[in-house]
């Protein structure tokens, strides 16, 4: 897959002064609700009007959107405030009906990414249609698959590209609804940077009290722009409550967010960026002459034990090594988290070694 300019000239051709703000509630409910949210937002950073019509629920029973009666309400937010309209579309049906409604702007749900027969169903459906399709996120940590669902978009003709990043459902995550693994949308970035890459605060946080935080590290990483839940009464919203906020907190949101530069010319900010980088290699280079020698030491003592007949894992010396580490981090001012996550992968790479060691 290529992805050039053209397929972001969508968002190019709009100009804007600020990352592009998709907000709105997650689901459309009443049409006062709809028109309520738009007029607020009207007066904020908000270019783009989000409603859910149709609400893949996790679980049935849960409110499921109020269907095509709401995609008049969506024309009229757009007549009323000029905003361009967005909508989540899950088969066939919901791209005639968003269509013929005059949405602009089409969403893929992360439930829907993950199931290529129903994306190659909606692309099927779009064909001779060059209305921009953003693609979110799986709910599985999946590049491939992410990637494979724009493909498909771009194979139907789709030349108005975008993706949605709303983080990767984990079993038991107590900070974050979907856990956002930044590394998988920077390595998004580093093979099509052209790619318009939005995030989605509200889904990664489930909360309200963490979305700002989240939005930041997004911009901070050159994101193009947010989707955030925005509803009028957010505590009584019907769907995701927890972590919607309303227009004024959504306003006060993009005040208090720092939009970076892409870059500087300043020449002392070269020449310091130069050296700081300087001696990031160096100490990574250092780093891996230091994991070198410890994985030869692990070689050494795997043998010494295959001699012996002696197991390979010693579950209370592992213990002791995490704790004295997660320690020294702390003593240090490391995150706890990351200095674990460190070790144990170093201990999964060390017992392997010890694994191979055949003599
Ligand atoms: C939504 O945007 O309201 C939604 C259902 O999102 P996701 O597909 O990311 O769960
Ligand atoms: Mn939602």
């Amino acid at each position: 897959m290529e992805i050039t300019k053209e397929n972001r000239k969508w968002l190019d051709d709009m100009n804007l002064s600020h990352p592009i703000v998709i907000a709105g509630p997650c689901s459309a409910e009443t049409e006062d609700q709809v028109m309520k949210t738009a007029h607020l937002l009207k007066n904020t950073d908000a270019n783009v009007y989000r409603a859910g019509i149709w609400k893949p629920r996790t679980r049935p029973g849960g409110f499921e959107g109020v269907g095509e009666i709401g995609l008049p309400w969506l024309q009229r937010v757009k007549e009323e405030t000029g905003m361009l309209v967005t909508t989540e579309v899950g088969n066939a049906n919901h791209v005639e009906l968003a269509l013929k409604h005059g949405i602009d702007i089409l969403w893929i749900g992360a439930r829907t990414t993950v199931n290529p027969f129903v994306v190659q169903e909606i692309a099927d459906a779009l064909k001779g249609v060059d209305i921009p399709v953003l693609v979110k996120n799986p709910v599985n940590p999946d590049l491939p698959l992410w990637l494979g669902a724009v493909e498909r978009f771009q194979a139907a003709g789709i030349s108005q590209l975008g993706v949605i990043h709303r983080g990767f459902s984990t079993y038991n995550s107590l900070h974050y609804r979907n856990k956002p693994k930044w590394h998988l949308a920077i390595e998004l970035q580093k093979e099509f940077p052209n790619l318009p890459l939005i995030i989605d605060p509200s889904h990664i946080c489930g909360r309200r009290d963490t979305l700002l935080d989240v939005s930041q590290t997004a911009l901070d990483l050159n994101y193009d722009g947010l989707m955030v839940e925005t509803h009028i009464d957010p505590d009584n919203a019907w769907s995701d409550a927890k972590q919607q906020i309303t227009p004024a907190q959504l306003a006060q949101m993009t005040v208090d967010l720092k939009i970076r530069l892409k870059s500087s010319s300043k020449e002392e900010f070269q020449r310091k960026l130069n050296m700081y980088r300087k001696e990031l290699d160096l100490l990574d280079s250092n780093l891996i002459d230091l994991l070198k020698d410890r994985m030869g030491i692990s070689e050494q003592i795997g043998r010494l034990k295959h001699n012996e007949n002696v197991a390979i894992l010693q579950s209370s010396r592992w213990a002791d090594i995490l704790a004295s580490m997660t320690e020294a981090a702390a003593e240090k001012g490391l995150s706890k988290e990351f200095v674990e996550e460190i070790f144990k992968a170093i201990h999964v790479e060390s017992i392997n070694i010890q694994h191979n060691v055949k003599n």
